[in-house]
């Protein structure tokens, strides 16, 4: 929905991972004046049509439509983004169909890394519906003790120390500092922030980090990726649930 440029920049990645995986992909570029009924209606066209088994908007879209009605709309068997209340509420109780991208691309890294969460203090700062709040219930099934940062947080570094496992999704440049990082803690930085010189960096200060972590994820190349490939894999679930129910 209209010419905001991060978007162009992720909508494409998402269409050269499609063709990658084989996955047919098809966009409807509209327009930033585009009325709520065209969009809705759009929707509805693609939650009627078979050969459609994953949908996605890309947020943010402009101010006058309504980005919580254009969620609403979508067809949960479709919600390969995962952020319908219905698998909202499925995340919650730990009995999914899809998991949101970019939490699950950070479990995955995690997991892939041979890291254990059970019982370990994880620190995730940051609680949008879309990355901190749903990273947090993941963290919790995977038997983490999981703490929830945010702009009210009154000792962010002291919180952060505690950490053996910390998440940083706050789209602050570089805000989590080496110092509040404990020795041998695992980092992960989500954060993606464009600087005024172009650089895009993180929410964490990689250099500093780096020196105390065990394990940390660059800006860009760390959970960017991931975030696209579990699109990919929610795309495939999608379409093999599809298949056994036609
Ligand atoms: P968001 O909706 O703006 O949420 C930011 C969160 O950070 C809020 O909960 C906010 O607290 C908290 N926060 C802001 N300033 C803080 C501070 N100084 N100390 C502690 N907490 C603070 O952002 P988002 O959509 O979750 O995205 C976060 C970052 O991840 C952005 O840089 C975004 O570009 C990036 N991102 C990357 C990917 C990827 O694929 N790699 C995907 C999605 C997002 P309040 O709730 O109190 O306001």
């Amino acid at each position: 929905m209209g010419d905001d440029p991060a978007s162009r920049i992720y909508v494409n990645n998402k269409k050269k991972a499609c063709e990658y995986c084989g996955i047919e992909s098809f966009e409807y570029a509209m327009p930033a004046e585009t009325t709520h009924e065209e969009l809705m209606a759009l929707i509805e066209k693609l939650n009627n049509d078979d050969r459609v088994d994953g949908i996605l908007c890309q947020l943010p879209i402009p101010k006058h439509l309504d980005e919580k009605a254009v969620i609403n709309a979508i067809r949960p068997d479709k919600d390969v983004d995962a952020f319908h209340p219905a698998n909202v509420g499925k995340i919650m109780i730990g009995d999914y169909d899809f998991l949101p991208c970019t939490p699950a691309g950070v479990m995955e890294l995690i997991k892939e890394s041979g890291i254990d969460i059970s019982g370990k203090e994880c620190v995730v700062i940051g609680r949008s519906n879309i990355v901190g709040k749903p990273m947090a219930m993941l963290l919790l099934h995977a038997h983490g003790t999981v703490t929830i940062c945010h702009s009210r947080t009154k000792d962010l570094a002291e919180t952060v120390r505690r950490a053996d496992v910390v998440v940083a999704a706050v789209g602050v440049p570089e805000l989590i500092k080496g110092d509040m990082i404990k020795e041998g803690a695992v980092v992960i930085d989500v954060g993606m922030n464009r600087l005024a010189d172009k650089k895009l960096v993180g929410d964490v200060e990689f250099e500093s980090a780096a020196k105390k972590a065990s394990a940390i994820t660059p800006v860009p190349g760390g959970v960017g990726p991931m975030t696209i490939a579990m699109l990919m894999k929610n795309t495939v679930k999608a379409a093999l649930v599809h298949s056994e129910n036609k």
